[in-house]
């Protein structure tokens, strides 16, 4: 599909529309939950913790597993997507049911599409179910169903599973729930991400809507995928994680629940002896991918793994908020398409998007992280016209300063260039 064909499809036009009113309503909450903190403080310790955390990233890693295995987690490193996938094909069952939470690193592995094959995988999250069930994808890390019209939802519960629904939220969340709830009663694997691993030995994954508080204990094997970069020094530092995903996730000042998971159920009620799956799983599996993030930090570039994936940058993007998910692959927006650069390649990364960035900055100025995601952009721009992984546009103006001195080509006195190369 080309811009202007993408540009005129009913789905980026329903999902601007959608993002107006979403966008307002974030504000005003964000700006409420930032009034009752001091949030230059936190965005100053926020940068200090990731500075620590990736400076010092493979004695807090071994520091975290040495303490997890301790505490009775199963720990595996993965350099890459196919042995991630390779590690959990093996850990999960074969044909046994998984009750999923959102998580950007599995969908980033592409876990899916392998476990698919062999297992019934249930997205848990309201938004993620939502958008399974339409036969869409996301566009927004934190609100996926953002783009889904209210009508569409209903028509495709009501054509899949031949029940009658009113168009109102709070009636299409109550039936997600009733369906969602039994689905989660009668699985034994559970399968989330972590928002941040702290180094003394815990796993933070919060929530709003409460399906993760289900998903990791109503199982007999809780699995946790994260990226490397998750991992902080101290369980205070997850918090402070924890705050900024809040406020500049959904604008809210704390989420709902923040789950923080040290060690599989147990007990030490019968005789002072220690019994794995008290009430919780049973066995917890944490398995921590590298995927290009040691890349990231090799070629000098830590600050985008600074990045906790809020998603604040993408309400104020003036070209996400264009062309949504076009712009980024498995991360969207500028930041995205600097992580894509390493998890995939430049290739991908020029392909999904980077000529795009304006280099407005209106990400730094929104971003709890302040990441200067138009300086790393002009970077990888640097570096992928080095690789010849260049527009058209740019090497013709190449071309135009070799011939003509300057990047527009023949120029006659007092006419405007033909070809001003700016959009
Ligand atoms: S770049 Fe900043 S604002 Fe954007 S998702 Fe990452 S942390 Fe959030």
């Amino acid at each position: 599909m080309n811009l202007n064909e993408l540009l005129a499809s009913s789905r980026i036009k329903n999902a601007k529309e959608v993002m107006e009113k979403a966008f307002r309503s974030y504000l005003t909450y964000r700006q409420k939950s930032l009034e009752k903190i001091d949030a230059e403080k936190l965005k100053k310790e926020l940068r200090k913790i990731k500075e620590i955390s990736l400076s010092n990233l493979d004695e807090l890693k071994k520091k975290a597993i040495e303490n997890f295995k301790s505490q009775g987690i199963k720990v595996f490193e993965a350099k890459d997507s196919e042995e991630a996938r390779k590690i959990l094909l093996k850990i999960i069952p074969e044909n046994e049911k998984i009750v999923k939470s959102k998580s950007n690193v599995i969908e980033e592995i592409q876990l899916k599409k392998f476990l698919e094959k062999r297992n019934k995988i249930i997205e848990t999250d309201c938004g993620d179910f939502l958008v399974e069930i339409c036969g869409e994808s996301s566009t927004h890390p934190v609100t996926p169903a953002l783009h889904i019209p209210i009508e569409k939802m209903v028509e495709k519960i009501e054509e899949k599973f031949k029940v009658k629904l009113e168009k109102s939220p709070e009636k299409i969340i109550a039936w997600v729930k009733e369906y969602l709830r039994k689905e989660i009663l009668t699985s034994k694997i559970g399968l989330t991400g972590a928002n941040a691993i702290s180094s003394d030995g815990a796993i933070f994954i919060l929530e709003n809507e409460g399906n993760i508080s289900l998903v990791s204990k109503l199982v007999e094997k809780h699995i946790i995928v994260a990226g490397i970069e998750k991992i902080v020094p101290s369980m205070q530092d997850a918090i402070r994680v924890c705050q900024a995903l809040a406020i500049w996730g959904t604008g809210t000042s704390l989420p709902s629940y923040i789950n923080i998971i040290s060690s599989p159920s147990k007990t030490a009620d019968i005789q002072k002896e220690i019994v794995y799956g008290a009430h919780g799983p049973k066995e917890v599996f944490l398995v921590l991918v590298d995927n290009g993030r040691s890349k990231v930090i090799k070629n000098d570039l830590s600050e985008i793994l600074y990045c906790i994936n809020c998603g604040s940058c993408l309400y104020f993007c003036p070209i996400y908020r264009q062309i949504f998910d076009n712009y980024g692959y498995d991360y969207f927006g500028g930041i995205g398409i600097a992580k894509t650069a390493f998890i995939n390649d430049l290739k991908k990364a020029f392909e999904r998007g980077l000529y795009y960035c304006t280099t407005c900055r209106s990400c730094k100025v929104n971003c709890p992280l302040e990441i200067d995601t138009a300086e790393i952009i002009k970077k990888l721009r640097e570096i992928s016209v080095n690789e010849k992984i260049e527009t058209e546009s740019n090497k013709k103006m190449i071309e135009n300063i070799r011939e003509y001195g300057n990047p527009f080509g023949k120029v006659e006195e007092g006419k405007i260039p033909k070809e001003l190369y700016c959009c």
